[in-house]
């Protein structure tokens, strides 16, 4: 498999100033250190609690806000290091969807127009060829070609967000970014979304990284996981393995909350103690510390490293698994 994105050492602090000359007194850490790889063709999610850094880093990647550290590389190329115009360029390889596709798409056009703009600034397709591969692109997003004249209130949430969708795959991107791009919709209208999304990856050969507070939805869509907590990676593995046997506390507090369809099924809903700590001054050693049902003494100064699981593709950044993988049914939580 071959890498298309890869992440190293992302840091992404935000300065925040203050005295009476207005100097930067400390940081916002919202991403702090954070490396991993996408691989062509595949789907990698990135989860974790409102305020845990996906989006940001999904922001940095396409230098929405340009990275405060690290390397960004994608086919081999570091974009952190390229032209505001030379990145414009690149944009036609990267695209993203947002959650609100209202407030990205200009009221007072046309969903042709929306898309002839986004052609004519790539410059994709001659001007006589656009308004047949505008069609085509509704067409592909199952908009018909008797709504393509229309304005982007007369669609419904879905809809809107197919045209959002048709927008991005415009400029024939190869990574498309979707931050929380269902998570405004119904639930119904979720499952449509996320079907046409695996139909275009299919046929048009897309890589995504898609990021969701809701590890339900990332479900189905995902080949691998990637659980943020605080600006950090805690849990990185392939979707069945991170299903199935979750290796850091955090992320099993996460599958907890997902209501289960299997009605035989006991699920006992794992309630996390306390907030989420402020990224300004997060928690020392691991940062989820504060809040871990099985926090030891060393949890609150040394720092764990992300440890592989034994014979997976999968690696969770706790202590506990120094000792091999982790079974929590032997374990007791000190809450
Ligand atoms: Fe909990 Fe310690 Fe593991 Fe952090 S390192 S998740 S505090 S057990
Ligand atoms: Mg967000």
């Amino acid at each position: 498999k071959k890498a298309l994105l890869e992440v190293k050492n992302l840091k992404q602090y935000f300065p925040i100033k203050g005295g009476v000359f207005g100097r930067t007194v400390n940081h916002v850490k919202a991403v702090d250190d954070v490396s991993f790889t996408v691989y062509e063709g595949e789907t990698v999610s990135i989860v974790g609690e409102s305020g845990c850094g996906k989006s940001t880093t999904g922001r940095a990647i396409l230098r929405l806000d340009n990275p405060y550290a690290g390397e960004v590389n994608f086919e081999g190329e570091n974009l952190v290091n390229l032209s505001k115009s030379k990145m414009r360029k690149k944009r036609k390889d990267l695209q993203i969807i947002f959650q609100d596709p209202y407030a990205s798409l200009n009221p007072r056009q046309t969903v042709s127009q929306i898309l002839e703009e986004a052609l004519a600034i790539q410059n994709v397709v001659p001007a006589g060829e656009r308004r047949q591969k505008i069609v085509d692109l509704l067409e592909t997003v199952g908009i018909g070609a008797h709504q393509i004249d229309r304005h982007p209130h007369e669609f419904s949430g879905g809809q809107r967000q197919r045209v959002g969708i048709a927008r991005a795959l415009s400029v024939n991107p190869k990574l498309v970014i979707c931050d929380e791009a269902v998570s405004a919709l119904d639930v119904s209208i979720q499952a449509q979304v996320l079907n046409l999304l695996k139909d275009l990856q299919r046929k048009f050969s897309l890589t995504y990284l898609f990021i969701s507070h809701d590890l339900g939805v990332v479900r189905h869509i995902s080949d691998r996981i990637i659980v943020m907590y605080l600006g950090k990676i805690v849990e990185i593995g392939d979707k069945k393995s991170l299903f199935e046997n979750p290796q850091h506390p955090y992320t099993r507090a996460l599958l907890s909350a997902i209501p289960s369809t299997n009605l035989d099924e006991k699920k006992e809903r794992i309630i996390l103690k306390g907030d989420v700590p402020s990224p300004i001054n997060p928690p020392a050693g691991c940062r989820f510390h504060t809040r871990c049902p099985f926090a030891m003494d060393r949890c609150a100064t040394e720092e764990p490293a992300l440890h592989n699981v034994p014979g997976k593709e999968h690696q969770a950044a706790c202590h506990l698994i120094e000792e091999g993988p982790v079974d929590f049914s032997t374990l007791t939580s000190n809450y």
